[in-house]
């Protein structure tokens, strides 16, 4: 026997393709999928799954229904197994609750009172003299369309307004005592919990109110304040405006955390209505779980200071077991110390939208949280000793990861990082919290193709007869480089050097920007009067390297592909990588057998 209202939980958490797509391959259109009916014979696919709606239908035969159903028919279950199984496939526990009708009862009382007080709260915001609480929101640019549609009320500075009210309105004693918002004294009397605050009514996902959080207006501690937590509101299951972002959430196909109430509202208001905020503490596994129920990708916004990062930290560990290919975790965070209503003031809500469609991704995150954890410089060379405490770290994170090919992946991109760690040749950039994009940290790669790039243009000055240097991986005339300012003074220089010019430098500097020259100089400095001899395998291993990291590139691209694809062609695919992955092997395997030579 399970709740009643359990059901109701598996049709609003588990999404209809999900269910269908473990029979019935489907292809997405718009925003719904199609695929070959599984309840009639045919060719060509009239059955259609909408995960909005939360059901699918056939127009060959007419076959309807929803998650449960589609169970029960495809899979000849009766109602009762059919929901024990899907609970079964998709994890979620199953309450063991006696049907009690008495508590039935309690629950709506509960809920009544609570939309009660609600109206309570928001009468008096509206109607109050309560000048000081209209120009707080009024500062927060929150005008009255915005708070009517979140339904922010105020808590008089009184002990007993709502207690009084709700007395007024034949709430029992009992039935007070359970709100959450009542407290008792020693003498076991009530009185107002909130006080002199505006109130954030707290939904559940259907939209009734189970909570309220408030914000003091005054000098009073704690600065925001939550109810007790009660048999309809635990804080661990709860998730702030998530009953109002539900459609943008599948619409954009992502959902925003934010650290706060009026965040949230902030990014509501200007059109970002896929975010969610914790409760003041944490973000727990229940709440990512609950959002990953309803979407593939959680962005988390955090502000950009220390704080703000300790709790990414938090969170990446509390995501890893969570993971899949599929469920995806990232981080957005912004610049300068900004919360996100900073932000939208200063640059815009688009501005901050591009922030989350190109988040940190928790892998890249992971391996730069590895530094912090241990202490470790990014910046400075990185000793053999400290390598190894990096992999460590990392390995405990792979660890925690369940899904396997995301174990196996994250494993993969974190031998990648180590490899190139301290082998890049030009100077990463300084502070990771730089110019806003999304990214924390610097894609360092563009910088070590350049500083490769320019170390070859300068063994080029130095030993002219390499312009024509080839092997059987490498061609200095062929080769490319991703810099087109460094792309043309390879290409002049060689053009120098064929024309017969003897003068090169005085000849490049028209041709190359300064900086590139005065990195080509210093170069050159170091090379002094060593001979070609005693540089050569020392310039096929920049050749190598150049040719690496662009193969890196095209294998972390081709490993992005992955999400996507189709399962017909995901055999072509990951052979595909599995070949770029070989090759990448190889040469890395080239390199260093170089450096040991040399
Ligand atoms: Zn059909």
């Amino acid at each position: 026997m399970f709740p009643k209202d359990f059901p109701e939980k598996l049709r609003s958490t588990i999404l209809a393709s999900e269910v269908v797509g473990k029979k019935v391959k489907l292809k997405s259109r718009g925003r719904e999928f199609y695929g070959l009916c599984p309840f009639h014979n045919e060719k060509t696919p009239s059955f259609t799954v909408n995960d909005q709606k939360g059901f699918y239908h056939c127009f060959g035969c007419s076959a309807h229904g929803d998650v449960i159903s589609f169970v029960m028919n495809s899979d000849g279950l009766d109602y009762k197994n059919a929901v024990t199984k899907l609970a079964d496939d998709f994890g979620i526990p199953i309450p063991q609750v006696k049907f009690d009708p008495i508590k039935e009862n309690l629950l709506e009382r509960d809920y009544l009172i609570l939309e009660k007080a609600c109206q309570f709260f928001e009468k008096n915001l509206h109607e109050g003299s309560v000048s000081e609480a209209r120009n707080y929101l009024k500062k927060r640019n929150l005008n009255s369309t915005i708070s009517k549609k979140f339904r922010l009320g105020f808590a008089p500075n009184s002990y007993e307004s709502l207690t009084n009210f709700l007395k007024s309105e034949s709430f029992t004693d009992s039935e007070i005592s359970r709100t959450g918002i009542i407290g008792q004294n020693d003498k076991k009397k009530f009185y107002d919990k909130f006080r002199n605050r505006i109130i954030f009514p707290i939904n559940n996902k259907k939209g009734h109110v189970i909570a309220f959080g408030g914000r003091t207006i005054g000098e009073d501690m704690p600065k925001y304040l939550n109810s007790s937590e009660t048999e309809i509101f635990k804080k661990n299951q709860t998730l702030y405006n998530f009953d109002k972002a539900r459609k943008a959430i599948f619409d954009k196909g992502y959902a925003v955390v934010v650290e706060g109430y009026m965040d949230a509202i902030s990014l509501f208001a200007n059109g970002l209505e896929n975010v969610v905020a914790g409760l003041g503490t944490a973000l727990g596994a229940e709440h990512l779980k609950e959002l990953f129920y309803n979407t593939d990708k959680i962005v988390i916004c955090l502000d950009g200071d220390s704080a703000g990062i300790r709790a990414a930290k938090r969170t990446s560990e509390i995501a890893l077991p969570l993971v899949t290919a599929k469920k995806n975790i990232a981080f957005a965070f912004l610049p300068n110390q900004m919360d996100p209503d900073d932000f939208i003031k200063e640059f815009g809500a688009k501005e901050l939208e591009k922030i989350f469609i190109n988040p940190t991704p928790l892998s890249e995150s992971l391996f730069e949280f590895a530094f912090t954890e241990l202490g470790i410089d990014r910046n400075k060379k990185i000793s053999a000793e400290n390598k190894a405490k990096i992999e460590a770290n990392l390995a405990n994170k792979i660890e925690a990861i369940r899904d396997n090919a995301s174990k196996k992946y994250f494993s993969l991109f974190f031998k990648d990082s180590l490899f190139f760690l301290g082998r890049n040749f030009g100077k990463e950039k300084k502070n990771p919290i730089g110019n806003f994009g999304g990214r924390i940290f610097p894609k360092n790669s563009a910088n070590a193709q350049d500083s490769l790039a320019i170390n070859i243009i300068a063994f080029i000055v130095k030993f002219p007869e390499l312009a024509s240097f080839r092997d059987d991986i490498s061609d200095v005339k062929e080769m490319q480089f991703s810099n087109e300012n460094l792309m043309q003074l390879k290409e002049s220089l060689i053009e120098l050097i064929e024309n017969g010019e003897k003068n090169l430098l005085p000849a490049l500097e028209k041709a190359g920007r300064d900086n590139d020259i005065s990195e080509v100089k210093n170069i050159l400095a170091r090379l002094g009067d060593s001979t070609l001899d005693s540089n050569l395998v020392q310039f096929r291993i920049l050749l190598l390297k150049d040719l690496l990291l662009q193969v890196s590139q095209q294998y972390q691209e081709s490993l992005g592909e992955i999400d996507e694809i189709e399962t017909h062609q995901s055999a072509i695919t990951s052979q595909k990588i599995k070949e770029i992955f070989d090759y990448k092997r190889s040469l890395e395997q080239q390199i260093l057998s170089l450096e040991l030579e040399e």
